[in-house]
């Protein structure tokens, strides 16, 4: 077995260390025995490489990164996108790329940068002397049927621990959000939504990066992907992730979480 990830514009959308989802992601289905090829989706790739892509990875950006990826995510690169999500292929967004799959994003200066659509929701930076969302963020998945899918993965609710940085705001219309704010800002800080779910696309404000310290997000990920391609249900060997589990409950602990509030 194999699978393409394909990381979008890692020159431009690497702003915030989201290459360690490409890397997580690389390395569980290495230490499984999972072939896997890293396929950078950027300005000089052609849309039809985006065919033999499995899992696409999206990270966060500056105002003026995002702008320049939407310059050139146009025509049949960004209907191969489109189609891929639509199709059901897996992925992560982390931030700015989620802010980009909507109608639009009000970047704090300059022009509105128009969106794919993909995703319906909007996103408006309120100006630059507008606080920033900047810290630690702690949220359940509340989205269906991934937040049932990883329940039973985990045998609890899945709460994801991650940190924050951006100065947008996004508000979702029919689009589904990802999960409910437990610690932090989410979406806007007010609505205590977090992200956004669509199809098999995972789309969160949540850098960290997010899959080093929420695997389960990870294993969910390959194990989709492999289903997608394969046609049929592939289990995952179990990896120890003692490390990862040790991380995350000092973080909780030192944000105080006990665990009546993560599953309040
Ligand atoms: N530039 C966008 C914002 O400030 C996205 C930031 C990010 O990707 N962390 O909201």
């Amino acid at each position: 077995m194999e699978l393409t990830i394909g990381w979008l514009y890692p020159t431009l959308m690497s702003t915030y260390g989201d290459r360690g989802n490409v890397i997580c992601l690389q390395r569980r289905c290495q230490w499984r025995g999972i072939g896997v090829k890293i396929l950078p989706l950027d300005r000089e790739t052609e849309a039809d490489r985006l065919e033999t892509v499995d899992v696409i990875v999206g990270g966060g950006a500056q105002d003026r990164q995002q702008e320049i990826v939407m310059r050139d995510l146009k025509g049949a690169k960004v209907e191969r996108l489109r189609q891929k999500i639509e199709q059901g292929t897996p992925g992560v967004f982390t931030c700015g790329s989620p802010q980009l799959l909507g109608h639009y994003y009000e970047p704090a200066l300059g022009e509105k940068i128009e969106g794919l659509g993909i995703l319906d929701l909007v996103s408006k930076h309120p100006g630059f002397n507008a606080r920033r969302c900047i810290g630690n963020v702690v949220f359940e998945i509340t989205a269906s049927p991934l937040a049932a899918e990883l329940s039973a993965m985990l045998g609890e609710k899945p709460v994801v621990i991650g940190f924050e940085n951006h100065g947008g705001r996004t508000y979702l219309n029919s689009t589904a959000p990802l999960g409910r704010v437990i610690q932090g800002y989410g979406n806007n800080g007010q609505d205590k939504t977090e992200g956004a779910f669509y199809r098999h696309a995972i789309a969160t404000y949540s850098h960290g990066p997010l899959l080093p310290k929420n695997p389960f997000i990870a294993d969910w990920l390959i194990q989709t992907a492999l289903r997608e391609k394969y046609q049929q249900e592939i289990s995952l060997t179990k990896l120890d992730d003692t490390l990862a589990r040790s991380a995350r409950e000092a973080l909780f602990k030192r944000l105080e979480l006990t665990t009546a509030a993560k599953s309040a």
